[in-house]
C-alpha cells in the first residue's frame, strides 16, 4: 500500500531532508586521505543528534551504524570501521534522518586522492543517471519510466546496473511502497500519483551488473570486485511539479576534489 503525502507532510521531510543535507555536509569536510571510515559515521551521528534528529540506520534490523559505507567494489549497506581511506578509493555514504515523525535518506559517492579516469567518469555517469531518473518522476508517468531513464543513461557506457537493490517510497517507514528498481521499461509498473514520495537511488556497477553479499550478513559488492557507484534523492510528486526533498549542495560546497 502506498501512503501518499500531503504538503503539510512534505514540508516535515524537507526539515528531515535539510539535517540529512547538512549532515552529509559535515561527512563531506572529512573524506580524505588517512580518515577512519568510523570516524564519518561519529561526525553524522553526532550532528544528527544535535540537531534533534535520530540516524534512520543505527539499529535498523540491527543494522550497527549512522552511516552505509561502501568502498570500491561494495554496492551499499557496508558499514564504518578502522579501515583509513586511502588514495584512490572510492567511498559512498548512504544517510537517513528521523525527524518528527519522518525518515529522509540520501547517498553520495566521493573519489578519495587520484581515482582512475575510468573510474571518475562512472561517478560522473550515475551522477547524471539519477538526474534522469528525477525528470521522469513526474504525476502521471509511471516508475517503469524513471527506472528506464537511469538504465538507458548508464547502460550507453556499459555499465552494469544493480537489480537487487532499488529505490523506495519514503516517509514514516524508512522503506515504504513502491520499489523504484533502476532498471525497466517505460511505461510499465504503477503510476506516479499525487503526494507520492520516493527516493531513487541507481547503483551501478563499472563492470558486472551481478553482485553477492558478504559474510558480514550486510555489505553487498559486486561479484568481479569492480567498483560501483550510488547516488540518492528523495522527490516528492503533485500534480503541480515534482520537488527534489533531499540536498547534496552541502557536500559539493564541503568536498574540494
Ligand atoms: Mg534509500
Ligand atoms: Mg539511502
Amino acid at each position: 500500500m502506498i501512503h501518499y503525502k500531503n504538503r503539510e507532510q512534505v514540508e516535515i521531510i524537507k526539515e528531515s531532508a535539510l539535517i540529512l543535507g547538512k549532515a552529509h555536509g559535515e561527512v563531506a569536510k572529512h573524506v580524505k586521505i588517512g580518515v577512519k571510515t568510523n570516524e564519518l559515521d561519529r561526525i553524522a551521528e553526532e550532528f544528527i543528534r544535535d540537531h534533534g534528529g535520530v540516524p534512520s540506520f543505527k539499529n535498523y534490523n540491527g543494522f550497527p551504524s549512522s552511516l552505509c559505507i561502501s568502498l570500491n567494489e561494495n554496492v551499499v549497506h557496508g558499514f564504518p570501521s578502522d579501515y583509513a581511506l586511502k588514495d584512490g578509493d572510492i567511498i559512498s555514504v548512504d544517510c537517513g534522518v528521523f525527524y518528527k515523525g519522518y525518515h529522509s535518506d540520501s547517498a553520495y559517492t566521493y573519489p578519495v586522492g587520484n581515482v582512475k579516469e575510468e573510474v571518475l567518469k562512472l561517478l560522473k555517469v550515475t551522477k547524471e543517471s539519477l538526474y534522469k531518473g528525477i525528470e521522469k518522476a513526474v504525476c502521471g508517468n509511471r516508475i517503469g519510466d524513471v527506472a528506464n531513464a537511469i538504465q538507458t543513461h548508464v547502460e550507453a557506457y556499459g555499465y552494469g546496473v544493480v537489480r537487487e537493490l532499488v529505490g523506495h517510497g519514503v516517509g514514516v517507514d524508512l522503506h515504504e511502497s513502491p520499489e523504484v528498481p533502476n532498471y525497466g521499461k517505460s511505461g510499465k509498473g504503477s503510476k506516479m500519483n499525487d503526494g507520492l514520495v520516493i527516493a531513487i537511488e541507481p547503483m551501478v556497477n563499472l563492470g558486472t551488473k551481478n553482485v553477492v553479499q558478504e559474510d558480514d550478513g550486510w555489505t553487498i559488492r559486486t561479484a568481479d570486485r569492480q567498483p560501483s557507484a550510488h547516488y540518492e534523492h528523495m522527490v516528492a510528486i503533485f500534480k503541480e511539479g515534482t520537488e527534489v526533498l533531499t540536498t547534496h549542495k552541502f557536500i559539493e560546497e564541503n568536498f574540494k576534489f
